[in-house]
């Protein structure tokens, strides 16, 4: 009988295979004529100040409808538009988007930065700086407003050329943000060496914040690291009161994760904006103290 179960782990096992490289392939075939139906969807999650008590930004995340397949999150086909030469035109197509929903917002009144996440071989092409100035321009929205988040591993590579067309990008008026810091990846040198202002710490440490002394030290170790080099630092992924007021405690000045909002449309945003209320978040903390 084990050995039965053992061949069909196997079996099992192979389908699954099967299956996901079933759907990357499936996903590679369609992404072409989704890019031309426009298959895409932008959602935006808040970023609060801590000391504002308010939303001060609103990053902008990429889904795939996919007509059969229904959302396909952008961690399936980001690499996969990379691997197929599409990524350039997808994040044109999402800098389109984003900056037009930003001026929009601006339009009605709401004082909020967006966040764009960047592709580096957006960057490696040669055609992020005049792309993104190209999108700001149509859609009416002024540099300052726009925050570009760059993955770490990113910065490792960065060639001198990528490392002038991020000063370029900077030159403009754009906040470059260094996203999922702290994610695998141990050098710290770029860190001094490119015109970044913030700083994204990774949802990981946040999780780990409430775990032990050492997670709660590393945090702590983020933040200090960042604030000496005169950065923002953002903490990601906060879900729970509790790491709230331990970044807090920890002079974490702005943080973005479920606790405060989850993506959402366009046409829910000025909604979410105007709903906002901090004091919700004490309450929260009220409630689990009678519990
Ligand atoms: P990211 O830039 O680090 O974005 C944050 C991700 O964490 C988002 O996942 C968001 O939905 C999720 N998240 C936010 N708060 C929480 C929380 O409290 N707990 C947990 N567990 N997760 C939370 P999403 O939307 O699936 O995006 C995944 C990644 O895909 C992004 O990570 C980003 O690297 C990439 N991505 C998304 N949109 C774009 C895009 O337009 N262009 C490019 N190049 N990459 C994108
Ligand atoms: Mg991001
Ligand atoms: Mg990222
Ligand atoms: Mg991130």
């Amino acid at each position: 009988a084990a050995k039965a179960d053992g061949k069909s782990c196997v079996r099992t096992a192979a389908r699954a295979i099967d299956s996901a490289m079933g759907r990357r392939a499936r996903l590679a075939r369609d992404l072409p004529a989704a890019l031309e139906q426009e298959h895409f969807r932008m959602v935006y999650q808040p970023v609060v100040g801590v000391e504002e008590r308010r939303i001060l930004g609103l990053e902008s995340l990429v889904r795939w409808d996919h007509p059969q397949l229904g959302t396909v999150p952008p961690d399936e086909f980001i690499s996969l538009a990379e691997d197929e030469g599409l990524i350039v035109p997808l994040q044109r197509w999402v800098l389109g988007r984003a900056t037009r929903d930003a001026a929009a917002l601006h339009a009605a009144g709401f004082e909020v930065m967006t966040s764009i996440n960047v592709s580096v071989r957006h960057l490696q092409a040669g055609c992020l700086a005049p792309d993104v100035a190209s999108a700001l321009a149509e859609a009416g929205l002024p540099p300052h407003k726009l925050i570009l988040e760059i993955t770490e591993s990113v910065m490792l590579d960065a060639e001198d050329r990528l490392e002038s067309d991020l000063a370029t990008l900077k030159e403009m008026g754009c906040v470059l943000s260094v996203d999922d810091f702290g994610r695998g990846y141990s050098s710290l040198a770029y860190l001094a060496r490119l015109p970044v202002q913030i700083l994204k710490m990774d949802r990981e440490f946040v999780a780990d914040i409430e775990r032990d002394e050492r997670g709660a030290t590393l945090v702590a170790g983020v933040l200090d690291l960042g604030h000496r080099l005169g950065l923002d630092v953002v903490a990601e992924g906060v879900e729970t009161v509790g790491q709230l007021r331990m970044l807090e405690e920890r002079g974490c000045r702005f943080m973005q994760g479920w606790l405060f909002g989850r993506p959402v449309d366009a046409d829910s945003l000025p909604e979410v904006l105007t709903a906002f209320d901090w004091g919700s978040f004490t309450a929260v903390e009220n409630a689990d103290l009678d519990i």
